[in-house]
């Protein structure tokens, strides 16, 4: 960019105004340089075993290494470089074959490429004028998770996780009951109550406390052996709390538990909720994944019953975190109605297009970003089908895991008939895992084959 001569310059406070705001060439290579390193640095030795999957150091140390200080002057473009290499040299490669840990499946490269264009792109997803395209593709994302699910019809929306979409859940169906909550708060209500099972995601209870509900309006209904939540204990506790003068209003059911991987009986569950009008909200935050196999499905059996799911494209279908989508059902607007403020500066009503596109003020964010896009990229580069295989593979890894760990010398499974689903808490500490630790060992030495794809 050129400076204007003095002649034209326009100075307001000692400000020339239309001069660059920034460095453009500098910044432009700046850019360049910084591609070139990601894609070796990260994207490259990404499936690279060879490679660590972290260079860790404890927090005082890490802080001695990296340069944390924020300066009055900038620093000089070959610094910067050098602090994104430090920044990737120390950071987890979550991507890596051989990393293991709650939420990840891998790399997902089109959805790495989804990423890179919203990134660049830097969209907001609250009105079409801002982000045409990504307004779009939600909405075409949102219509194909809501077909899966089994509903007629239905609504939704992105959020930033899983806990998140439980939150809106809660609310929505408060709001279902009790409209007025919207202007008169909690001051008007009942004592709520809402139950989930004990092997619930953490969420709920945070979600209760933050919406006033409270914590000890949560009803934790018992599991069985399996940790489903028991139905018959389901409707006892609903009866119960009916006959204390409280207000039961929502089951959040779970569709794989955070812990053992279960899958609560959503058809039986769904029965209780029928019987006691209560709203049935499905955490398939991990499980939703399943419904993409025919083979597995079956595992979510009656969730087309539920009257609001949460599902995390981000977890075993492997979108980019964060990809998060609450699904309602119907075509009530509830969405829209419970949270709508109406900015006026933002959701104008007279603009040139349709404007049921400005779908923002369905959410409490303003603005959004595009993480439908992520999802929407690798399913268009892997087609349904190959969606489809991702989950049955990770499925068959866990049976294989299962196997393994039945076989291996130090290991003990502590659930007979696992859960086909499962992580963290299976393995009990072995002799192997206290030598290794003791030895100061690489801590991964879980078995072949590597995750590469699923
Ligand atoms: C992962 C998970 C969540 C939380 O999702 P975030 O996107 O991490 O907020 C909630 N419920 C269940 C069952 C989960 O597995």
């Amino acid at each position: 960019m050129a400076f204007p001569s003095m002649k034209s310059a326009v100075l307001v406070d000692g400000v020339v105004l239309n001069g660059p705001t920034t460095d453009t060439r500098a910044g432009e290579k700046f850019v360049e340089e910084a591609c070139r390193l990601i894609m070796e640095e990260v994207v490259l030795k990404a499936t690279d075993v060879n490679e660590k999957v972290c260079e860790w150091r404890p927090p005082e140390q890490l802080k001695q290494l990296l340069d944390l200080e924020m300066r009055d002057a900038g620093e000089p473009h070959d610094r910067l470089l050098k602090l994104c290499r430090d920044v990737i040299h120390f950071s987890v490669k979550t991507n890596h074959p051989r990393f293991f840990n709650q939420l990840y499946a891998g790399l997902d490269y089109y959805s790495l490429v989804a990423r890179f264009m919203t990134e660049a792109l830097n969209p907001s997803v609250y009105t079409y004028e801002v982000s045409p395209v990504f307004v779009l593709v939600e909405e075409a994302v949102l219509k194909k998770m809501i077909e899966f699910i089994g509903w007629q019809e239905g609504d939704g929306i992105f959020n930033p996780g899983g806990s998140v979409s439980n939150m809106y859940a809660m609310n929505l169906a408060r709001y279902k009951y009790w409209p007025d909550v919207k202007e008169k708060g909690l001051s008007g209500l009942p004592r709520l109550i809402l139950f989930t099972s004990e092997e619930c995601h953490y969420s709920v209870k945070k979600s209760a406390s933050f919406l006033g509900i409270g914590t000890e309006n949560v009803c934790f209904v018992e599991t069985d052996g399996r940790g489903k939540m028991i139905p018959e204990e389901l409707e006892k506790q609903v009866l119960k709390a009916r006959k204390v003068g409280a207000a039961p209003f929502l089951v959040c059911a779970t569709s794989g538990t955070t812990v053992l991987g279960s899958f609560d009986p959503l058809d039986e569950i769904a029965d209780v909720c029928e019987r006691h009008g209560l709203w049935l909200h499905v955490d398939a935050s991990w499980g939703g994944s399943a419904l993409m196999s025919r083979k597995h499905r079956q595992l979510l059996h009656g969730i087309h019953r539920a009257n609001s799911v949460a599902w995390n494209p981000h977890k075993m279908l492997m979108a980019g975190i964060q990809c998060c989508a609450l699904l309602v059902k119907g075509k009530s607007d509830l969405l829209k109605k419970c949270y709508s403020a109406k900015a006026s500066y933002l959701f104008q009503q007279d603009k040139f297009y349709d404007v049921s596109y400005d779908t923002g003020d369905k959410s409490i964010q303003c603005s959004r970003r595009p993480d439908a896009f992520k999802f929407w990229m690798t399913w268009k580069a892997l087609g349904t089908l190959g969606l489809e295989e991702r989950v049955n593979r990770a499925l068959a890894l866990s049976r294989y895991l299962v196997e393994e760990i039945k076989k291996r010398e130090g290991f003990k499974l502590l659930m007979e008939n696992m859960p086909i689903f499962a992580f963290g808490t299976f393995l009990q500490a072995s002799e192997r895992w206290k030598r290794d630790q003791s030895s100061g060992k690489n801590l991964m030495w879980w078995p072949q084959p590597s995750r590469r794809g699923c």
